[in-house]
């Protein structure tokens, strides 16, 4: 048996079904792995060590009574430790948002995404890292601390689910839930090496997720391949009473068996392989819709006319969503209090020393696109130029079934380089922010690495509700190729 933390999903599913390891066995390798890494790359905000522990033995038990009566269904969650980004909550254990405004602050219930995935057996292993309120490209605006590329430790893991993304590569964790309102899913997944799916919007329940921008807010997961990825999504996906914006659609089921890409339609946007776009990362994405087109898929060249209009429109829409939803953090009613005698005072006090500097920026920009005068000039117009953006990608899937493009156009940036200049880190979500805009899902997965040895990634994206066909096309590719069995050098 080899490493056990190295294992796939499926193949410690398969070995717990025989009985060759236990859950319990699986759990204190991971536990084991976190505590030899976790002070290089800090993934983690809060571990639940206890709980893990507490949650393996019930999945060993009912694994013993499950071998007697095999005929019975068990999920391929069942007994598998994971992570979880720490803006969704878990019952008791505190969920920060890596925010101080939210130090502490301990829920009183799950995220039904969690929940699901709980009684789909998981072990959960911790809370991870994010950027604060899930704002930001790299994980560095989280406020206690960044997290490391575990391919570089100099380079950051990508944001906001940087935190996820670092436990998966480094296989802290089999697989980690993320939130994807701009990229947050597909682009750290991209620069850590792994397989990252962000879902259509309204197809995983976001109660119990901590809302940032709501039209755009999305729950998704990170694993090594898509293979891992797909019993995590049909365990969470699908409708919840809870959640008035969670589409009722039934989840298909799939076999990935049988993925066969003959006469599947990919589109490749002339807008997406720009200038600036660094050259590896354009030859790798170009390389791996070759393999897709040698495993039968049709390649075409499509447009989305109004690309570049994804950035400005997302940057007013997702900050104006975020300051209606920050106002929450009045010092009332959720996490700390800096007590002043004036209530206004208290208010001020407390969001302007416990929110970060990038939250600040958001709630200002937010707030003024929404005032009264400007709202129909940013926020209205804004609007307005999304439903554009989402009419480019209907008009595309009359005619393709995928469109395929880079998820950034670069690979893994340095700690600090862009540090001072926010727009250069808005710029690193240029591929990703369509998709949310669109309310499509995208699956990210690697496709090669740069002169550093950096993970390149490449997305497709589908039609709303289309993950199935994402599920098929990437594990399809990961069948005939291997970036996505290399781990980084820990
Ligand atoms: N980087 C984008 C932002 O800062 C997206 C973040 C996300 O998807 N949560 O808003």
């Amino acid at each position: 048996m080899p490493n056990l933390t190295d294992l796939s999903l499926l193949e410690a599913a398969s070995a717990l079904r025989s009985g060759d390891v236990s859950s319990m066995e699986l759990t204190e390798a991971c536990l084991e792995r976190i505590e030899a890494l976790e002070p290089q790359l800090h993934a983690f905000l809060a571990q639940t060590p206890d709980l893990a522990i507490s949650q393996a033995k019930a999945a060993d038990k009912r694994l013993q009574e499950w071998r007697k009566k095999p005929e019975e269904p068990l999920p391929l969650t069942h007994g598998i430790p994971v992570a979880i980004k720490d803006v969704l909550c878990l019952e008791g254990i505190p969920t920060t948002c890596g925010s101080r405004i939210l130090e502490d602050f301990r829920p009183p219930y799950s995220a039904t995404s969690v929940a699901r995935l709980i009684d789909n057996g998981v072990v959960v292993l911790g809370k991870t890292n994010t950027d604060e309120f899930a704002m930001g490209s790299s994980t560095e605006n989280s406020a206690y601390g960044t997290t490391h590329n575990p391919w570089d430790l100099d380079r950051v893991p990508g944001g906001s689910s940087g935190g996820s993304a670092a436990a998966v590569a480094a296989r802290m964790c089999f697989s980690a839930l993320g939130t994807d309102t701009g990229g947050s899913v597909r682009q750290p997944a991209s620069f850590c090496g792994i397989t990252g799916l962000k879902t259509s919007y309204g197809r995983v329940s976001r109660y119990g997720l901590i809302a940032y921008g709501s039209s755009l807010d999305t729950v998704g997961a990170l694993t090594r391949s898509a293979a891992d990825l797909l019993p995590l999504f049909t365990a969470m996906a699908g409708h919840d009473p809870l959640d008035s914006t969670c589409m009722p659609d039934p989840v298909p089921e799939i076999d990935l068996d049988d993925c066969n890409l003959t006469g599947v339609r990919i589109g490749v946007p002339k807008e997406y392989l720009i200038e600036g776009i660094q050259d590896e990362v354009e030859t790798a994405v170009r390389s791996a819709v070759k393999v897709l087109e040698e495993l039968g898929a049709e390649i075409q060249e499509v447009s989305l006319p109004h690309t570049d209009l994804a950035l400005p429109v997302y940057y007013l829409i997702a900050p104006a969503e975020a300051s209606a939803n920050l106002a929450r953090y009045d010092a009332v009613r959720f996490g700390p209090r800096l007590k002043s005698e004036k209530l206004w005072d208290q208010y001020l006090r407390t969001r302007g020393e416990l929110f970060g500097p990038e939250v600040k920026r958001r709630i200002m920009l937010g707030t003024y696109a929404l005032s009264a005068g400007y709202y129909d000039a940013y926020y209205g117009q804004a609007q307005k130029v999304r439903t554009l953006i989402k009419d480019d990608f209907e008009t595309v899937f009359k005619d393709v079934d995928l469109i395929a493009c880079p998820v950034a156009p670069t690979t893994a940036f340095r700690i600090g380089e862009h540090g001072d200049d926010p727009l250069a880190m808005y710029l690193e979500d240029i591929f990703t922010l369509p998709a949310n805009l669109a309310g499509v899902p995208g699956m990210a997965f690697p496709v090669g690495f740069d002169r550093n040895d950096l993970p390149i990634g490449m997305q497709l994206n589908a039609p709303h509700l289309g993950e199935m066909a994402l599920f098929k096309a990437v594990h399809a590719y990961q069948t005939q190729t291997d970036c996505h069995l290399r781990k980084p050098d820990l």
